[in-house]
């Protein structure tokens, strides 16, 4: 771990080895130089990946052993070109909703929901399609989803939205893959697909705020996805302060100020204060 650069100040942190000692926690350097990041931040920005939901419940399907390495992923044209592939996609989707549904916020997302309503946080940034940090309270506009959101779906063409549970039914009496009621378009979640254009607006919104941030905090992820992963590599040109908290190693620990290689929901909610 290296240091942070900016001045020491232990206001505050009495408090935090408190909330430490009370619940059998380690009071750390690492937990208490976040802290200090975050209280020295006027405008921060979190950015998460598969690792702050997996403590969820949900799957990451990059992980080794995750869906991705046992069943190739469904390319955004095959879609477009097959019955059957659209078949599939949607059977792989139905086969996850029980996942999906009854994966709730965990500790990290409140922590991080916390630091949005204190005003700390302006925007999540998040590769995650999980609608997870919505349900943990922050609105929507607040959430940059890059990778889309699969817990509805839209039509490809008109955009209109459709709730996933009338179409389950739909397609599990015929195996027809859901179309368009008003124009036709084919339906599908609302992800972006291996093979599909980075949504533009979200991408836009996310370079804003990165560029506006004095802190940026990687949460959970690998930083292996491109062009995802280059927000954190911007932020630090821009010469915010990078903070990467990962179980892993991840390839911009050389150039962050700070890395927690630690779990997720542990390590925020101690920072931040919640359970
Ligand atoms: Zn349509």
């Amino acid at each position: 771990m290296r240091a942070l650069t900016t001045p020491a100040s232990h206001a505050g942190l009495g408090v935090l080895q408190h909330i430490c000692q009370t619940r059998g926690m380690p009071f750390d350097r690492e937990i208490a130089d976040l802290a200090r990041a975050i209280d020295g931040s006027r405008r921060a920005v979190v950015f998460t990946g598969a690792g702050i939901s997996t403590e969820s419940g949900i799957p990451d399907f990059r992980s080794p052993g995750g869906i991705w390495t046992r069943m190739a992923p469904i390319d955004f044209s095959d879609f477009l070109a097959s019955e059957e592939a659209r078949r599939e996609t949607w059977r792989r989707r139905f086969a996850m909703e029980e996942a999906f549904r009854e994966a709730r916020p965990n500790r990290g997302h409140r922590a991080v929901a916390e630091l949005v309503s204190r005003g700390k946080v302006g925007v999540v940034i998040t590769q995650n399609i999980d609608g997870l940090h919505q349900a943990s309270g922050i609105a929507d506009d607040q959430v940059i989803e890059l990778h889309g959101n699969t817990t509805y779906a839209h039509c490809l063409d008109c955009k209109a939205r459709y709730e996933l549970a009338p179409l389950r039914i739909s397609f599990e009496r015929d195996e027809t893959a859901p179309v368009c009621d008003e124009c036709g378009g084919f339906v599908k979640t609302a992800t972006i697909s291996f093979g599909q254009a980075m949504p533009e607006e979200p991408m836009r919104r996310a370079e804003i705020e990165t560029l506006a941030a004095d802190l940026f905090i990687v949460a959970g992820s690998s930083l292996v996805v491109y062009p995802a992963a280059a927000f954190p590599e911007l932020a630090k040109q821009n010469g915010a302060s990078l903070v990467i908290i990962n179980r892993e190693a991840t390839g911009l620990d050389p150039i962050a100020d700070l890395v927690l290689n630690r779990a997720l929901g542990e390590t925020l909610g101690a920072v931040v204060g919640v359970d």
